[in-house]
């Protein structure tokens, strides 16, 4: 379907841009989009639909499923899977629009979306888009990310969970780790091993696992903020039509790739939103205004103003590197968001808890939780709880590491790193 896609002339690579989630839950300003056909023809489609469909009149699910049909749940999509073959910045007119009207911002537990609805469009059959698309972006069916494995994490083309073709099915066995929200989820972004004698990338395919099939246990894992808010995955002879495939057999590392750009571009906030909301710099200038006089030195404010202009330079690059998305997936410049934000965080949530001194180190509830939201900077538990969950933010989505490789070979160029096992047959390769 990929080829469909293409004839339809809205796939380029390097550009989508799903929109960022703080953006989607703070206010969303579009006076940075350029006018015109596009841009007037999302005008009168968002008009005539608040005209017939309004948000303060029924739930939100049943809202967002009328959205969907009017194809304005992801513009960029093509039309009759929930979008209008439109560039994907119109995003956010949408959505100001549709917030100023009374709609619920998009919950935040279903973040993935954000990965799977490019993923499927990009590389679904239409039976399969047509499957998974509508509930998923009613948020009735929640997804999950089923990539990394104990012995696969940065080396995700590495990985060994084993797909084994049985009629119209596929019979999984093996294990996943770091799912965040599988706990909550409905359906899994599952990428397997289906021919262990094709050199690591060739060998894989991407399937949907029903996270309520026989055979599929999904256990807590406890992180430093305490909660449990990833899981690790069991497969043990769970079953998957093959009708729940994702791209052809032995293209999963292409499909996979679609999902892990537009991963790096939510959680990087390639979404560009142009609101003045920025996250944990903002907490940080509220704790600033509380401190004593004395306590707000010089040395100090030069760190903050550091740090508010490094905000500030990462919100209006992603701002213009929306502007400029035509239509597509991201490509690797992706990373150069991911990686900033990343390490960003770090940064200013260390400053914030420097800056209350020993009240910094209380006032934290450490009981074990199953958080039924998603918060990657974790702003909304506050700084304490941001200080602790932004340290996963430089390993999730892909290291901070793999971003510089990423960056380093793809973007600017330079030469690749060793990559001995890169031919050789996934089943001969030496493991711990
Ligand atoms: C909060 C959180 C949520 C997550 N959610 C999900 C999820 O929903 N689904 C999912 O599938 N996964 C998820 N992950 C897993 C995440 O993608 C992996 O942790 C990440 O890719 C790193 O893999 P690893 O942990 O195996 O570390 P490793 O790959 O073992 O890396 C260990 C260290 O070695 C470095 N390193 C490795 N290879 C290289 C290299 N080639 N060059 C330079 N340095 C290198 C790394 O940067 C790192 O510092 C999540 C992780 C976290 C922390």
């Amino acid at each position: 379907m990929a080829a469909d896609a293409r004839t339809r002339g809205w796939i380029e690579p390097h550009v989508v841009r799903p929109a960022r989630l703080t953006d989607m839950n703070d206010t969303v300003t579009v006076s940075s989009i350029s006018h015109d056909g596009q841009t007037d023809a999302i005008e009168v489609a968002v008009t005539a639909f608040l005209a017939a469909h309004d948000p303060t009149q029924m739930d939100n699910i049943t809202f967002r499923g009328y959205r969907y049909d009017a194809g304005l749940a992801w513009v960029h999509f093509p039309k009759g899977f929930g979008g209008h073959g439109v560039r994907p910045e119109l995003n956010r007119l949408v959505e100001e629009r549709l917030r100023k009207a009374g709609a619920a911002a998009q919950d935040p537990a279903t973040f993935f979306i954000a990965l799977a609805g490019p993923t499927i469009v990009t590389h679904g059959s239409d039976d399969v888009k047509n499957r998974f698309l509508r509930p998923m972006f009613t948020g009735e069916e929640k997804w999950c990310q089923l990539f990394s494995e104990p012995g696969a994490g940065s080396d995700f083309a590495g990985l060994g969970t084993r797909a084994q073709h049985d009629g119209d099915e596929w019979i999984m066995n093996g294990q996943k780790v770091w799912n965040t929200l599988a706990h909550l989820a409905d359906w899994g972004m599952l990428v397997t091993r289906t021919d262990p004698d094709q050199p690591k990338h060739k060998g894989m395919t991407y399937f949907a696992l029903d996270m309520h099939a026989p055979g599929v246990e999904v256990r807590p894992l406890r992180q430093i903020t305490g909660e449990a808010e990833f899981n690790e995955v069991y497969m043990t002879d769970a079953r998957v039509p093959d009708a729940h495939r994702i791209g052809e057999v032995g293209e999963g590392w292409r499909v996979a790739l679609t999902t892990l750009m537009n991963e790096r571009s939510a959680i990087g906030g390639g979404g560009g939103g142009t609101g003045r909301r920025k996250g944990p710099i903002d907490d940080t200038i509220a704790i600033w205004k509380e401190l004593p006089a004395d306590q707000r030195t010089g040395a100090r404010r030069d760190q903050l103003m550091k740090l508010y202009i490094s905000s500030e330079t990462q919100r209006l690059t992603n701002a213009r590197a929306s502007a400029k998305a035509k239509a597509g997936n991201p490509g690797p410049e992706m990373s150069i968001s991911k990686l900033a934000m990343a390490e960003f965080n770090k940064l200013v949530t260390e400053f914030s808890i420097d800056l209350l001194g020993a009240n910094g180190l209380i006032g934290y509830d450490f009981t074990f939780r199953r958080p039924d939201t998603l918060s990657v900077d974790g702003s909304e538990g506050g700084i304490r709880h941001s200080f602790l969950r932004s340290r996963a933010n430089s390993i999730e989505g892909g290291t901070s590491e793999i971003m510089r490789n990423i960056l380093g070979e793809q973007v600017l160029g330079l030469p690749g790193e060793p990559r001995v096992d890169k031919d050789i047959a996934w089943i001969k390769v030496p493991r711990s």
